[in-house]
């Protein structure tokens, strides 16, 4: 895990409505929502900021504003640039081209030690192997040269905060991996940096104890008030921590949303299949309804549907994808009333997953379409098998018209 922080003072330490927020549900309507307000000034803004190596393009052209008591995720694939955007916020990369502006000051050309508002935990976590735990934490304020008491101080909260208390004169070898992040998110958190980097903070965690590590990085994050940067390839973990989260391709922002959003309206198809499962249905708009709503005709099938457009609009005869997530998605074994949104398919597979299943069905020509139902009670029908000629049909507002 690597967290970058900023020096400033840091906050007095408050409730961020987001993570609360975040911490039942990626929270749509929360009203932690500064990116919104258009006299909010952003902590950190990217101003066309790229950065080559050689001639290939890490970061390409990017321009992000981020406000203070965020948990930003930058999520994407390996090699999507998320790190390089994340060491130029840090000081460690200089941008080829384009601003950094943190807290107001331009801080382009700062070297990282400069940065007071920043601070990185690195996903190698950088732990000197000689030093005990109490004295790794409390190595960059030492390096700062704050009165040795001030140290034992911070460094106290720091590691109760961690719950290291009990591992204080441990060295790092003798701490597990889980630990040894602590101690690397303590070391970050003693400096109270006013913006933390972590790089893949829970990245040496196995599934379940990451669970929980993302909830103590949330409380963290509230009881602090610092603003959290994250890098993260789980979009799980995006989805769960953060207020916001910006979706990389190849080096360039494809969408920054919050989680929610993220989710029920993403605004390409690269996006919809990067954040959970999702049918993809290729379409061509036969008709645009007075009303607004666009005709669709399905182009793997002889499925007519009904659907809101997106924002940008579209027109007749536009090739669109319709995304639909499984759980829109109705099955049945008998007809549905109508014939929109409507389409005949054969379960070709069934995964009983306890709580849920999903149906993958076999519709169109050589297509397939999963719907997922929730297994609530012994009542409900578990008629549907394999093989079983069935229907699948979601409402005009279940699916998002995509146009890219
Ligand atoms: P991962 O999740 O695997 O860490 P990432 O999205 O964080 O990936 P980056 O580490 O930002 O990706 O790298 C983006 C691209 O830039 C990659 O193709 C990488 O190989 C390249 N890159 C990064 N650092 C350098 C460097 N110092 N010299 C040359 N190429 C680099």
């Amino acid at each position: 895990m690597s967290v970058a922080t900023t020096n400033d003072t840091m906050p007095a330490p408050a409730a961020s409505p987001s993570a609360k927020k975040a911490r039942r549900t990626p929270a749509p309507q929360s009203s932690f929502a500064p990116w919104k307000d258009p006299n909010a000034t952003p902590i950190v803004r990217f101003e066309n900021v790229t950065k080559r190596f050689g001639s290939f393009v890490a970061v390409n052209n990017i321009s992000l504003d981020i406000y203070e008591r965020e948990f930003f995720a930058l999520l994407g694939p390996s090699g999507c640039g998320k790190t390089t955007l994340l060491r130029m916020l840090a000081g460690f990369e200089k941008p080829t081209e384009g601003r950094i502006i943190v807290n107001g000051k331009d801080v382009t050309d700062l070297m990282p030690y400069e940065r007071d508002a920043v601070n990185m935990m690195f996903q190698s976590y950088a732990l000197f192997p000689h030093m005990s735990v109490e004295r790794n934490i409390g190595f960059g304020l030492r390096q700062e040269g704050m009165p040795a008491a001030d140290i034992d101080a911070r460094v106290d909260e720091a590691m109760g905060m961690l719950e290291l208390k009990q591992f204080a004169k441990r060295k790092p070898h003798q701490l597990s991996g889980g630990q040894q992040q602590r101690v690397a998110l303590a070391r970050a958190i003693a400096k109270k940096p006013r913006i933390m980097l972590l790089d893949e903070p829970l990245g040496a965690l196995d599934k379940r104890l990451r669970q929980t590590a993302q909830f103590e990085l949330m409380h963290i994050q509230e009881s602090t008030g610092t603003t959290f940067i994250i890098v993260t390839h789980d979009q799980e973990e995006a989805m769960t921590v953060s207020s916001r989260i910006a979706v990389m391709d190849h080096g360039e922002l494809v969408q920054v949303s919050t989680p929610g959003e993220i989710y029920e309206t993403p605004q390409s198809q690269y996006v919809a299949s990067f954040i959970g499962d999702v049918n993809i249905l290729e379409c061509r708009v036969s008709n645009v309804l007075p009303d607004g709503q666009l005709e669709l005709n399905w182009v793997d099938g002889t499925g007519k549907f009904v659907a809101q457009p997106p924002p940008s609009g579209a027109t007749k005869d536009q090739q669109v994808w319709l995304a639909l997530r499984p759980e829109k998605v109705r099955i049945g074994l008998d007809r549905p009333a109508t014939d929109v949104n409507a389409i005949p398919g054969k379960v070709e597979n069934i995964g009983y997953l306890g709580s849920i299943s999903h149906y993958h069905v076999a519709v169109g020509n050589d297509e397939s379409v999963t719907a997922l139902r929730a297994n609530a009670s012994l009542a409900v029908d578990n008629t549907i098998n394999w093989e079983n000629d069935v229907w699948l049909d979601w409402p005009a507002d279940a699916g998002v018209v995509l146009i890219r």
